[in-house]
This record gives C-alpha cells, structure tokens and sequence, in this order.
C-alpha cells in the first residue's frame, strides 16, 4: 500500500515538473524579443521584427547580431544611409570577433551598395577579400558589384576563380563578360582591340552568337564587308541550330555585295534545323518569287500558313501568290480568313525566369538580371 502511494506521489511530482518545464520554456521563447524578432522576420513582419529588435537592442547591447538585422530592415525599407550608420557603429566597438567584424563589414557594402555607392563598397569588398581569403560569399558580392560596374575585366576574373572554387564551369556566362568587355571598348572606338574580345569570347563558347554578331558588325563599320561575311557565313556552317539569329544580318550583308542568291543556301539551311522559322520561311518565299520560281514560293507559302496559323503575314503571302498565279478563288477564301485572325503575337523571346519578353533576342535579362535567360522562341 505504501509502495503504491510512494510510486503515485512520485508519477504526480514528475508531471508538474514537466508541465511547469514545458510552461517556463514556450514562456521564455515567447519573452525574449529578439527570437520573437526572428520568427517575425521569417513570416516577413518587418515593420513588427523592427520594434522587436529596437527593443533587444535596448536591454541586450552586446547582441550583435540584433544591431546587423535592425540596420539591414532599414536598408530593405529604403534607408540604407541610417543602415550603414548602424553597421559602422557596430564596426567602433573594440570587443567584436574577428568573425563578427567580417559579417559586419559584409552587410555595411550591401548598405553602400544600396545607396549606390558602388565604388565605396568594391572598395571595402576588395579589402574584406584580401583578408578573408576563403570567404566565397564575398567573392559572389564582389562579382555582382562588379557586374553593376560594368567592370567586365574583373568580373571575368573573379566567376573563373569562383568556379575554380567550386569546381564549377560557365564557359558560356565567360564568354558574354568578354563579349561586353569587347563592346565598350568598340564603343569608344576601339574596333581591332574589341574584335579581340569578340574572337576570345567564341573561343570560350563557339556558340556565342553575340560575339559573332558583333565581331561581324566592327567589320562593318569599318566596311570590311567581305570579312564581315566570311565571320558570319561560317559561323552559320559550324553553330546551325543558332544560324537564325544571323539571317537580317545576311540579309543585309549580301544585299549590299549583290550577292542575294547566296541567302537561299542558308534559309534552306536554318529551315533544316527549323522547320518553322517564319523568318527564313518567308525571305525563302520572297526569294523564290523574285527569281519567277512561282510553284516553290506557293507551296512554302501554303506551308506557312499552316505552320503559322496566327501569322497575318504568312496569309498576305499567300494571297498574293495565289493572285500572281491567277488562281482568284482560293485567293478569296484565304484573304477572308483573315478577317477572323486574332492579333499576332509579337513577341519572340522571353525570359525563362522571370517571364519578360522581347522582340529582339537578349543574353541578360534586363528585368531579373539573369544570364542566359532566352527560352526557345515563339513564331
Ligand atoms: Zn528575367
């Protein structure tokens, strides 16, 4: 009887010490604001996680960490000045770790960075570098801000040292740094010196169709048109699922050299590669046509009409064809097809990220920035 009571009284003891336990630890990690400040800022309550780490900050004055959050909410609302006041005050106390200096000194360059003082912070990025050698986030910044420096040069290097790093290859983000670094310096004239960059930048990706294009372009501006050509034509030969991308360009080149016969090899050429490339599809119709080869022109028109339902073009195409051709009535039918056409779709490429579309390809998305973003192109 008196084992049964001892073991009960024992059994109800343990359960308030543990209920008293669990009571005085949800307690604690409710009362302490700077977790409360935490889990706020994790459900992205900033203005609330701001009150809460104002308020660590006044009873914890050694919690670092508070004072790097409080100045980085400044900074994400749109102060980054009273951000890097709080991160340089931090910076003054003499009792920060080594460690605690670096973080500090970490987010005061976000700070700069975001008063768009970039120069100031790849100044202070470039000495965080040098003393913290194996830090790989800072590298990262330090390629960013480069990058919004347009300092090309640098950025080439510091992406071959990170992938180097992380056993990683961008041979193709390279490429464009040197297809950039390239047109600067044609833009302030420096045609011969850029043409080295372009060349440099097909070397490390071959199917760099920026570089081609702008290597053929300095050509032309300094009317080596034959040269331009002979960059262009054999780039088309050695990278064809891209060649489109070059065909206005052709177009306009073997124009000029009244060499226009010299297209048809290479429409035929993209339209292997693409079977519906509107593009070539119709400067081949306009070919044929112009040489009075008029069944091939109405067949690779009547095939574009059904490749390209949307296409308004692809139908006028036909129409005319078919009135060259005197055939009235199936001309007829398909100009009132017209009429019911939904507008066409302009647009041509778009960003895989982000969405953002244009009419002209692009090889860094100006919306989010990122490299390489083109998804395959709409007709
Ligand atoms: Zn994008």
């Amino acid at each position: 009887m008196h084992s049964i009571l001892l073991t009960l009284s024992v059994v109800i003891a343990l359960a308030v010490f543990l209920a008293w336990i669990t009571r005085k630890r949800r307690k604690s990690a409710s009362k302490t604001p700077y977790v409360d400040a935490l889990h706020l800022l994790l459900d992205g309550r900033r203005d609330e996680a701001l009150e809460q780490l104002k308020k660590t900050v006044r009873t914890d004055t050694e919690n670092i960490m508070a004072y790097i959050k409080l100045g980085d909410i400044f900074r994400d609302k749109g102060y980054p000045i009273r951000a890097s006041k709080i991160h340089r005050n931090l910076l003054l106390r003499t009792t920060l770790t080594e460690e605690q200096n670096e973080e500090t000194l970490f987010h005061l360059i976000l700070d700069y960075r975001a008063a768009d003082m970039v120069d100031k912070a790849v100044e202070m990025a470039e000495r965080l570098m040098q003393k913290n050698k194996k830090n790989i986030e800072i590298r990262k910044l330090l390629l960013e801000l480069y990058e919004e420096k347009k300092d090309w040069d640098k950025a080439f290097f510091m992406r071959q040292g990170i992938n180097k790093w992380i056993k990683g290859s961008d041979q193709a983000i390279l490429a464009l740094y040197k297809v950039n670094a390239g047109r600067e310096l044609t833009g302030r004239g420096s045609e011969h010196q850029g043409r080295i960059r372009f060349r440099e930048a097909i070397k490390l990706d071959r199917a760099c169709a920026p570089a081609v294009m702008e290597l053929g372009d300095s050509y032309v501006r300094e009317k080596r048109l034959e040269d331009a050509l002979k960059v262009w034509k054999d780039w088309t030969g050695r990278v064809p699922h891209q060649a489109h991308l070059l065909l206005d360009r052709l177009n306009d080149i073997l124009y000029s050299l009244g060499r226009y016969s010299e297209l048809e090899p290479i429409c035929e050429q993209i339209i292997r590669s693409k079977p519906s490339h509107p593009g070539a599809t119709f400067r081949l119709i306009d070919i044929y046509e112009k040489q009075g080869r008029l069944t091939e022109a109405l067949d690779l028109a009547r095939h574009a009409v059904e490749a390209f339902p949307d296409s308004a073009r692809g139908r006028w195409t036909l129409v005319r064809l078919l009135a060259r051709a005197d055939k009235t009535a199936e001309a007829l039918d398909t100009a009132l097809s017209l009429l019911s056409l939904e507008t066409e779709q302009a647009m041509d490429y778009k960003c895989v990220h982000c969405g953002r579309s244009s009419q002209s390809p692009f090889w860094r998305c100006p919306g989010c920035k990122r490299w390489h973003p083109m998804s395959a192109e709409k007709p």
